[in-house]
């Protein structure tokens, strides 16, 4: 997409994505020239592939943020959930919420909340939109800030937003590329990694799970301390354990092995049986209880079934481990369900940004200012969304901090503009 505006731009965008989107529609809708600029060939790749083409757009409950939180909450104080919403109404779109404070558009449709930013764009001409657009540097001059593409190309306006996001999804357009401009402006950096990702474990003892979704509570330890718990449907997997509950467990996974302790993962079914969990004290169970009934009742259809087609003694056979197997040969369902508890595999890894849903980590939080993400070091730069040091647990954190920031630093830009 290309498009000429008609006037010089009073500020670049660089990004595409979420944040730089939303920022780019408040500016043009309240007559700010801006040129977005986009690495990729269209924007809003990765938007596409949220909430698994979905998107879960925001979470309107308590907020559940990494890194730096105490920003998250300071932005969100400022910018809470109605804002957001208000800001998604006024550009057309519908939405609706599931249990757990999950906020989806009302079509389903990750395309439809893309289209109405792209839609509300292309209606303006107040906004250029220069896709290719690799940015490699960013300079100060007397005018603003002057940035150069990796073909050459450089753009200029008075006031700066980087809206990058992190390197997680790099098919989708992930990229840290632009943090190193940033830091070469005097910006700090808190190192990224790989947040929101699947676990790589053993896998000697879930051989032959592969594929199967068992709903369970997990809980992290590193060392002999438990570090986090969460619960929701575990995906066994030829590598190791995936699905959302275990992909929350990555970051502090990642940390664990990053100091070198030894990290596990203790699994426990029995709630889906109804039975108390044994390792758990630290969860909270809301959204595993709504659907325990559901959960429940699959789970022991599964294992009759089982025991229909195999036979007792085998019943186990490739859905445990062989020693927890024999464990539970010849007891009844509800009792050989107590020994479904404790299933316990090493950590040996984290999948990569390929397959990660965010990175924590980022440039450092200290560095801006909550009520504006205008730099305190760089006058006329702002910095939104995912580049930041501030990564948010699965269901709508991450967009909703992306929107929130947006919007902060999009009222300051026209406020200060006019
Ligand atoms: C598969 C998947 C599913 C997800 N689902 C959800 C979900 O349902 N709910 C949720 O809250 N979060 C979800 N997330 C996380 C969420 O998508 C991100 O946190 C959010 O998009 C971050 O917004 P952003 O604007 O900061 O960055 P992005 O949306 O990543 O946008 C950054 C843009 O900047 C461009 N760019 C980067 N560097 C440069 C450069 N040097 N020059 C020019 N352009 C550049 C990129 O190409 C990209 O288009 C998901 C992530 C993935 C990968």
């Amino acid at each position: 997409m290309r498009r000429q505006s008609k006037n010089k731009p009073q500020a670049l965008i660089i990004g595409g994505g979420a944040s730089g989107l939303a920022a780019a529609c408040l500016c043009a809708s309240r007559g700010i020239p801006v040129t977005l600029l986009e690495k990729e060939s269209r924007v809003g790749r990765k938007l596409l592939a949220t909430g698994n083409g979905r998107c879960n757009i925001w979470n309107s409950g308590p907020p559940v943020y990494y890194g730096d939180g105490d920003f998250a909450k300071r932005v969100l104080s400022r910018c809470d959930v109605n804002q957001v919403k208000s800001f998604w109404e006024s550009l057309g779109l519908v939405t609706y919420e599931e249990s757990g404070g999950l906020v989806y558009p009302v079509t389903r449709q990750a395309a439809v909340v893309l289209d109405c930013l792209r839609l509300r764009l292309e209606a303006s001409s107040r906004c250029e939109i220069i896709t290719g657009a690799w940015v490699t540097g960013i300079r100060r001059n007397e005018g603003g800030f002057a940035v150069t593409a990796k073909d050459g190309a450089v753009y200029e306006a008075p006031l700066l937003l980087a809206a990058p996001g992190g390197p997680a999804a790099p098919k989708l357009g992930g990229s840290g590329s632009l943090l190193m401009p940033l830091i070469g402006l005097g910006h700090r950096l808190i190192p990224t990694r790989p947040a929101l990702c699947p676990l790589v474990t053993d896998t000697q003892p879930v051989r032959g799970l592969q594929g199967l979704r068992m709903p369970a509570r997990l809980c992290l330890k590193a060392g002999d301390q438990a570090v986090t718990a969460t619960s929701g449907e575990a995906l066994f997997t030829d590598y190791g354990i995936s699905g959302l509950c275990a992909m929350q467990l990555a970051r502090d996974a990642g940390e664990g092995l990053e100091k070198q302790m030894p990290v596990t993962l203790v699994m426990d079914f029995s709630p889906a049986l109804g039975l108390a969990p044994q390792y758990m004290g630290r969860l909270n169970p809301d959204d595993f209880e709504a659907r325990a009934p559901e959960s429940r009742q699959r789970l022991q259809t599964m294992l009759e079934e089982r025991e229909r087609r195999l036979g007792r003694p085998y019943m186990y056979l490739g859905l445990l481990p062989r020693l927890m197997a024999e464990r539970v040969q010849g007891l009844a369902i509800p009792e050989a369900a107590q020994c479904l508890t404790g299933l316990e595999l090493f950590v040996t890894g984290i999948k990569g940004y390929d397959q990660a849903q965010a990175a924590a980590g980022g440039l450092d939080c200290a560095d801006f200012d909550p009520a504006t993400l205008a730099s305190r070091l760089v006058p006329g730069l702002y910095v939104t969304g995912e580049a930041l040091n501030v990564d948010g647990d699965c269901g709508g954190f991450n967009l909703l901090f992306a929107w929130a920031t947006a919007i902060l630093a999009a009222r300051h830009i026209i406020s200060s503009s006019q």
